[in-house]
């Protein structure tokens, strides 16, 4: 069997759970979007639904797929229902939806529905993806407000910038969403991970943390709140191939990597396919049979190489973990083109192992 797997720690997932749950200081929905990033939606789900207050995830596909896995707590969908055809499914499968969009409360007014629909309406304060504009927020919450069918809704909008502890951003933002909804009665919902870990004056009842229940800070720089994560997977793959090579020998593809001086490279069963980046530059850390080292060559698609000069004592068959408990994900994604969310949810090939 191939060596590359990603082993993924359950009890880890439900550490920064509760940890993502204090800080936020009230409710937190577990957003298992997109697989839970990378991590099995269906396994974190289960893991989680013992404490969970309830989860988020893009889209009903994503929701129905909980649902019959036997996921009973509240499901809210972050892009909300794409057609109006959807809304009864939605109730009849107990769902949440974020309403975003003019079109969106129009097709609530015009759609009958057996029971509330809980709504969570969703204000642009500055992102300018989705959201109902400033201006046309107040008249949206009424107009739902006043349908039989709506249930409980919730206030909410998403920081685009939240991770930029030095932005002025978040506060704009934070300072809009007072002015526009905050005397509306109800609940609200605004932090994501960084928010949570950086921006404590945005807590509200509901808290929508992702990438930190994974384990993964959502800064570059070293953070204090953001230390207390537990990283829930690792990814690990073995050594199947080892090469002696004198100075100026190039490695892999394009020979991109030409060694500078006697050089003992291994070679891994990870590769793009898998996931790890493709261009994750040459000194990359990953740990070989525990200690530190780091790539040497270009990834390929289903191999990559590292180098063993300092590591004699490793060969064939020794254990490298290209990120978990040992290699931060942070630390590959500043050696890569791409960014900490992007490297977990590519994750794909490798079997996932579930522990805890
Ligand atoms: C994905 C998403 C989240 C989670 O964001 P993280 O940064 O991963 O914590 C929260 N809210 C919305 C609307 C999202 O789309």
């Amino acid at each position: 069997m191939r060596p590359a797997r990603a082993l993924i720690d359950l009890e880890a997932l439900r550490h920064n759970y509760r940890l993502a749950r204090r800080l936020g200081g009230g409710r937190a929905l577990a957003v298992v979007k997109a697989d839970a990033y990378g991590h099995g939606a269906l396994r974190c789900a289960a893991a989680l639904q013992d404490e969970a207050d309830g989860f988020a995830v893009a889209c009903i596909e994503e929701a129905l797929a909980l649902r019959e896995a036997g996921i009973a707590r509240p499901i809210l969908l972050l892009e909300g229902f794409f057609d109006a055809d959807e809304l009864a499914l939605l109730v009849r499968h107990d769902l949440w939806t974020v309403v975003h969009a003019p079109w969106q409360v129009e097709a609530l007014e015009r759609t009958p529905l057996s029971r509330p629909l809980d709504v969570w309406l969703k204000l642009d304060s500055g992102m300018h993806r989705v959201g109902l504009d400033p201006a046309d927020y107040r008249d949206a919450w009424q107009r739902l407000r006043a349908l039989p069918h709506v249930g409980a809704m919730v206030k909410m909008s998403h920081f685009a910038r939240a991770d930029e502890l030095d932005s002025t951003r978040t506060a704009e933002q934070l300072a809009c969403f007072e002015a526009v909804a905050g005397d509306l009665p109800g609940e609200s919902s605004l932090s994501n991970s960084p928010a949570l870990l950086g921006w404590p004056s945005a807590c509200a009842e509901w808290a929508r943390p992702g990438l930190m229940l994974y384990g993964v800070s959502p800064f570059t720089q070293a953070h204090e709140a953001a230390a207390a994560l537990r990283p829930v997977m690792t990814l690990e793959s073995r050594v199947i191939a080892v090469r002696d090579l004198a100075a100026g020998e190039p490695v892999g593809y394009g020979a991109r990597f030409v060694t500078q001086a006697p050089t003992r490279i291994g070679v891994v069963a990870m590769g793009y396919a898998d996931g790890y980046p493709q261009f994750a530059a040459a000194g990359t850390p990953v740990a070989i049979d525990g200690r530190t080292g780091c790539l040497a060559g270009r990834v390929s698609m289903d191999m990559l190489t590292v180098d063993l000069t300092d590591h004699p004592q490793a060969g064939i068959g020794s254990r490298v973990e290209l990120w978990g408990a040992q290699v931060p994900a942070t630390a590959v994604v500043a050696h890569s083109q791409t960014s900490s969310y992007r490297l977990l949810c590519a994750v794909k090939r490798v079997p996932l192992q579930y522990r805890g």
